[in-house]
């Protein structure tokens, strides 16, 4: 078993450890700042476009499509620990490098799933970071975790169809650049198989009918880095026959194959997290002392710091043996990791915050540090993509079955 990172993996990390150093760590106060001045809070700062420009000049573009037509041609391996950097300043970098989501499961879908028409409408302009994009799944009437519960209607009419539905938690939605939705409905609700009722429907955001309600909160935040998590109406909107996304009762079978992927990004740019908030945490305790003592030597914090060291280490390696499944057996064969890693790795990583919130004080829940953000995306991941229980459900019953 080798360890150790390939040539192209450690050549893209030097560049990419580089560029955090210089360009995304100094520009978070920086887009902070400009946002407050904004029109809209929802606008992007300009700081965003400089580091996009920097970061497709240098190369650390569309890192996360494995198919080398579209993006840099990455196995998950060799993405792995740069999907983790980027996660140290996870309301920039991933951005920065047109490797954010919902964008990238997006861009996987029109790649894989799209024809020639719709690649050419919306994927050439997502992969050229020239727009964004949106998943609207979950509908705040029904139990989303179980997507045969979706009630958006995808009618057929002639030559369009009609979407009728209300979702929410849509990410990226409030944005103004997030051009186009990729909405899952049902064409089909009263046919006999749960699983092919449902499809997916490209509906761009100027559409008559479609109103971006309003901003859900996350802990009482807005997310505005994040594009937002919007509550989105979809009232009689009529789009072209040709908008839907394969074929019709195929939108479940997409849906499976695009959260694969997106789940084991989030895992990666999760460990970026940790580390990042250790790094604080470490860099805290030796500055700061407490009853005579700094509180880097107090036991209670070595405690904190060694447990999140040796936790960190085991979510990378589990990550890594996914992503290397994942290219060698494919994303099906792999699907007992990936759950593992979905349910292990926000829950670890909102404990390894929450100490590094409590090594901070009052400052670890205040906007001065970036903690108490990390913390609440962090926690947000066991909820987004699937909660913790639905993929402790399904890996539960696929090792159950062994001994049935
Ligand atoms: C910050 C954020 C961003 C998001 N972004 C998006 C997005 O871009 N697009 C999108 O479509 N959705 C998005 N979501 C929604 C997310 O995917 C859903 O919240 C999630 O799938 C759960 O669906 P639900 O909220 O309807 O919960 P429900 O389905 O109502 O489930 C509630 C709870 O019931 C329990 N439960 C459910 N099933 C089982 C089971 N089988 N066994 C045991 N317990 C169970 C779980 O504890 C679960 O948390 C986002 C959510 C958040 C918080």
């Amino acid at each position: 078993m080798d360890f150790s990172f390939d040539a192209r993996t450690e050549e893209l990390r030097t560049k990419l450890l580089a560029f955090m150093d210089e360009r995304v760590y100094p520009a978070e106060a920086v887009a902070e700042e400009q946002r407050a001045l904004l029109a809209s809070p929802w606008d992007t700062p300009a700081v965003v476009g400089e580091l996009k420009a920097e970061a497709k000049r240098q190369g650390l573009w569309n890192l996360f499509l494995p198919d080398a037509e579209y993006g840099a041609g990455l196995t998950n391996l060799q993405y792995a620990p740069l999907a983790e950097i980027t996660g140290r300043s996870p309301h920039l970098a991933p951005t920065a490098l047109n490797c954010a989501a919902p964008d990238t499961g997006n861009m996987e879908v029109l790649a894989q799933f799209g024809d020639e028409a719709q690649r050419k409408q919306w994927l050439e302009p997502l992969l050229a970071g020239e727009i964004r994009s949106a998943f609207a799944m979950t509908e705040p009437e029904v139990a989303s975790s179980d997507a045969t519960n979706i009630e958006t209607r995808i009618r057929r009419d002639g030559d369009s169809y009609v979407v009728d539905g209300r979702k929410w938690y849509i990410s990226g939605a409030m944005n103004p650049d997030c051009k186009i939705f990729i909405v899952m409905g049902k064409t089909d609700p009263d046919g006999a198989d749960i699983r092919r009722q449902q499809s997916m429907i490209l509906v761009p955001r100027d559409t008559p009918g479609v109103e971006v309600r309003r901003a859900m909160q996350v802990y009482g935040y807005e997310d505005h880095s994040h594009g937002g998590h919007a509550e989105v109406v979809f009232d009689g909107v009529r789009v072209p026959a040709s908008n839907l996304i394969g074929e019709e009762g195929g939108g479940f079978a997409i849906a499976q194959a695009r959260l694969g992927p997106g789940r084991i990004h989030h895992c990666m740019r999760l460990i970026g997290m940790a580390e990042r908030a250790v790094e604080l945490t470490c860099r805290r305790a030796v500055s700061r002392t407490a009853f005579g003592k700094t509180l880097a030597q107090q036991g209670v914090v070595q405690n904190w710091i060694a447990d999140a060291r040796v936790t960190i280490e085991q979510l990378r390696l589990l990550v890594l043996k996914t992503a290397w499944l994942m290219d060698t057996v494919g994303n099906r064969g792999a699907h007992t990791e990936i759950q593992a890693i979905k349910i292990a790795t926000p829950r670890a990583v909102v404990e390894i915050i929450d100490k590094a919130v409590q090594a901070h004080g009052a400052g670890g829940v205040s906007q001065d540090f970036p903690l108490a953000e990390l913390w609440a995306s962090a926690r947000t991941l066991k909820l987004a993509d699937g909660p913790d229980e639905v993929h402790q459900r399904s890996l539960a019953r696929r090792e159950l079955k062994k001994y049935l």
